[in-house]
């Protein structure tokens, strides 16, 4: 073992949705901890500017065109990594949408692809790379929820059944693959500003000011932000953590 137990130099991890947003941010701090990083959205245009900013830490990247939801996809996504590199040592379940309405008026089209992309899409994923992680006798899976996994959301309530719904994954797959020697560990995110938060605050011109007040740290979140939580639960340093879920959100949620 490393004396470091942040190191992941050596390790190979995928972050889905990785080419913005949260996703690069945790990509970044995956690389600088030693890393090389595989990103995959479905949309290329942004590709060539995420991997010229990752590879700035040294490491090596991959940045590859995926649908989540779309098994073929996702296999491809695993064959091409084990083709650069043989091995996926850490699976970052990121990608995700969300899309708005009161229940009565939610269609359930938008109900279903929300499901789809936040719910589905990260079991797809970890079946993918499971057969590499446990002939490897190691692995690391970090799913990305929200703090709207635990609180209720009256204009997303299908966002929100997905993020609870990720989080109950999380602790099955820790169950069923603590065996193996590979944790699942869930990340909540309170309010960060991406391009996600973006669009809620064009239609929700007070909600700004809103998550302000609520947030004891008095700020909204970064990329960067989740950086850290996410060396973590990619490292040694969190072996023994399983199932666990980790808020960060600046004390948004602690608050009555
Ligand atoms: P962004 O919209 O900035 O990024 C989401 C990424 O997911 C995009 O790069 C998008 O790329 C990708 N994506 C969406 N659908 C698919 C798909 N089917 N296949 C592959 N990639 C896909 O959002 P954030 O960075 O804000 O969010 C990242 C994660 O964090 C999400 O799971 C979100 O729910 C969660 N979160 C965010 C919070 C916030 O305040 N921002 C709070 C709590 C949780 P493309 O469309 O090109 O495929």
């Amino acid at each position: 073992m490393t004396s470091n137990l942040f190191d992941l130099t050596g390790r190979v991890a995928i972050v889905t949705g990785g080419y913005g947003g949260i996703g690069l941010g945790m990509a970044r701090g995956l690389a600088e901890a030693g890393a090389a990083v595989v990103i995959a959205d479905r949309n290329s245009a942004n590709s060539a500017q995420a991997k010229a900013e990752l590879e700035k830490s040294g490491r090596p990247v991959l940045a590859l065109a995926a649908d989540v939801t779309d098994k073929t996809s996702v296999t491809k996504m695993v064959s091409a990594t084990l083709a650069q590199f043989s091995r996926i040592d850490i699976l970052v379940n990121n990608a995700g949408i969300s899309i708005a309405a009161p229940p009565e008026e939610m269609t359930l089209a938008d109900w279903q692809k929300v499901i789809d992309v936040n719910m589905t899409a990260p079991f797809i994923c970890a079946q993918a790379v499971y057969p590499a992680m446990k002939s490897a006798g190691a692995g690391k899976i970090i799913n990305i929820a929200s703090v709207l996994a635990t609180l209720g959301a009256g204009g997303a309530a299908n966002y929100a059944a997905s993020k609870g719904g990720i989080l109950q994954l999380t602790r099955s797959l820790a169950a069923a693959w603590a065996i193996d020697n590979i944790q699942s560990n869930a990340i909540l995110p309170g309010w960060i500003d991406t391009e996600l938060t973006q669009r809620a605050r064009e239609r929700r011109p007070e909600l700004h000011d809103r998550i302000l007040s609520r947030t004891p740290a008095n700020r909204w979140g970064t990329p960067r932000d989740l950086a850290g939580a996410a060396v973590f639960l990619a490292s040694a340093a969190s072996d023994f953590i399983n199932g666990a879920a980790l808020t960060v959100d600046g004390g948004f949620s602690i608050q009555g």
